[in-house]
């Protein structure tokens, strides 16, 4: 299931599109012009994803809706205090509304997109999807870390790329199952490796 631009996101809606044209609808139903790479220079490039989802710009727009609960300042953070675009995928977006109604608690992201210096400054892994703009890491406040795996398992099924935190998740949008843990989570990797096949097993029987 590869195509030339890297794995197809599990709802498929980048399929077939050249994506670095096509301009993301969100499930608010906002819709931003996409910003071509040449203007928004190196500062935004995206060596993980190859662009596939397209930049849009900040300003003006991090209040803005992207679903019910989410704004574009949401997905951002204190990065859209410093820069000026950002890549935010509409099937993480809807991915991520998606498990905040499950856990009826709010949810915080902690971590959603990244241009790669501010990936580089907190030590983020070298091909982080959270450059690309399929990543996030988050928290629901009162639920444990493993409880919010499970919530987001059951919501993606094995279409995710998971972490254990101490204190967040990480889930990206990917074709095949993967999971890991970071320091001072709950369980070790074998631990919560095993958790994660089951819990997906389970889900698709
Ligand atoms: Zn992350």
């Amino acid at each position: 299931m590869e195509n030339q631009h890297g794995p197809d996101f599990p709802n498929g809606e980048y399929q077939g599109k050249p994506f670095s044209n096509s301009t993301p609808i969100y499930p608010s139903g906002a819709s931003f012009p996409t910003v071509p790479e040449e203007e928004a220079g190196i500062t935004y490039s995206d060596p993980v994803d190859n662009a596939r989802v397209p930049l849009i710009k900040l300003e003006d727009n991090l209040r803005t809706h992207l679903s019910p609960n989410f704004t574009v300042g949401s997905f951002v953070g204190k990065v859209g205090r410093d820069y000026h675009y950002a890549r935010i995928s509409v099937d993480l977006v809807r991915t991520i509304q998606a498990i905040q109604e499950r856990a009826q608690a709010p949810l915080f992201i902690v971590s959603g997109y990244r241009p790669p210096a501010v990936n580089e400054l907190i030590k983020g892994a070298d091909q982080s999807p959270h450059i690309a703009g399929r990543a996030a890491d988050f928290k629901v406040s009162g639920i444990e870390p493993l409880e919010v795996a499970a919530l987001a398992l059951d919501e993606m099924g094995p279409h995710v790329g998971i972490g254990l935190g101490a204190g967040t998740i990480h889930i990206e949008l990917r074709e095949d199952l993967k999971s890991w843990v970071y320091t001072g989570a709950k369980l070790s990797h074998e631990e919560f490796s095993e958790w994660v096949q089951e819990r997906t097993q389970r889900a698709s029987l």
